[in-house]
């Protein structure tokens, strides 16, 4: 026969004391919070980014990101990612002036306000009504995940932002960038966040020379490129640019004939890099993550394969951990071709996650 318990009574006094006793010890405990593992990776995006409109035909189109979000929420890794907006509460301006002439600035503003349609600031920027207000998000996006790492919400951090940035000079627009998102990004890194030594690896097919431009005199910014070489933008690349001043030797260009593949690129990381990096001891590392070294690339020739994005990101994550932290925020860069912006940007990602 089955036995019916009576009900326990809702207030006694242990049953009180119990629970005071729990929300003491346990204050913020909620299920969701037991069950579910804390995020390693935030994934930084907003479909604003799709409103920068560069016109028919133009490599640097909104597809890019479309292609990306499609492929990424196909995969299970997408689950594990915690999927931001940039933070509404962030102003990016003060932070865009630090790198950024205000003359510049104030001119992409008014040239955007009075574009129709599509029109060009300069040879290979296309700008349209939307462009300087999503080229703001996109530094908006990358001080989020800037902030994501440094309050330990995540590790580590991707932005899938664009308009790209490491070709914007301090006083003009610049292949397809406006804004310099990751010298913005470290620059935040040091004055907002208290950090003294951050590094920005650069691993687009292209040298990254307004990146390079806006650190050269400056020793708590170490930056480092590999990029096709000679190639677009040009003699920026060289590796005899070290620095100037007090900021000499802390500017390595890490040039790459084209055709290398994975071995060239994987040999400098293991070999240079890794030197520089532990010699400099960096407390925040910025990836410019340009993803049209791929072999599938319509512009670049370096060709790499997918793997090896997951490659180049486990040597970073290891020298990292290596300085005790896993601080690390990639931002999107370039990259054209299908296979680059979808599987690379994967494996990418996937590398960032691991545990
Ligand atoms: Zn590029």
């Amino acid at each position: 026969m089955k036995t019916v318990n009576a009900p326990p009574p809702l207030f006694s006094i242990p049953r009180l004391l119990f629970s005071a006793a729990v929300l003491l010890f346990f204050p913020m405990t909620s299920h969701a919070q037991e069950n579910e593992p804390k995020p390693r990776t935030a994934l930084i995006y907003d479909d604003i980014f799709l409103e920068h409109d560069t016109g028919p035909g133009f490599p640097e189109s909104a597809d890019r990101l479309r292609m990306m979000t499609k492929h990424l929420k196909a995969h299970p890794v997408s689950e594990r990612l915690l999927w931001m907006g940039p933070d509404e509460k962030i102003d990016p301006m003060p932070w865009i002036l630090e790198m950024h002439e205000e003359d510049y600035v104030k001119e992409l503003k008014r040239a955007c306000e009075a574009a129709e349609g599509v029109t060009r600031l300069g040879a290979d920027n296309p700008i349209s009504p939307r462009t300087y207000d999503v080229a703001v998000k996109a530094v908006a996006a990358s001080l989020t995940a800037v902030d994501a790492v440094m309050a330990g919400r995540v590790n580590n951090a991707f932005a899938a932002v664009r308009p790209p940035g490491h070709h914007a000079m301090p006083d003009r627009a610049k292949g397809f960038c406006f804004f310099g998102n990751a010298a913005i990004a470290a620059r935040y890194a040091q004055n907002h966040h208290k950090l003294e030594r951050v590094m920005i690896v650069d691993w687009d097919v292209h040298h990254g020379d307004g990146t390079q431009e806006m650190f050269l005199k400056d020793p708590t910014v170490f930056f480092f490129s590999t990029h096709q070489y000679p190639f677009y933008p040009g003699p920026s690349g060289s590796p005899d640019i070290i620095g100037d001043g007090a900021g000499k030797g802390f500017n390595l260009n890490a040039p790459l004939a084209p055709g290398g593949g994975d071995e060239a690129v994987l040999k400098v990381f293991r070999t240079t890099l890794t030197e520089a990096f532990r010699k400099f001891k960096p407390q925040f590392l910025i990836i410019s993550a340009g993803f049209d070294a791929h072999e599938a690339d319509p512009l670049g020739a370096l060709g790499w394969s997918s793997d090896c994005y997951a490659e180049l990101t486990q040597i970073l994550r290891a020298l990292c951990r290596e300085q005790g932290h896993e601080r690390i925020v990639s931002l999107l860069e370039g990259g054209y071709s299908e296979r680059g912006i979808t599987e690379g940007v994967r494996r990418h990602i996937e590398a960032l996650e691991k545990p």
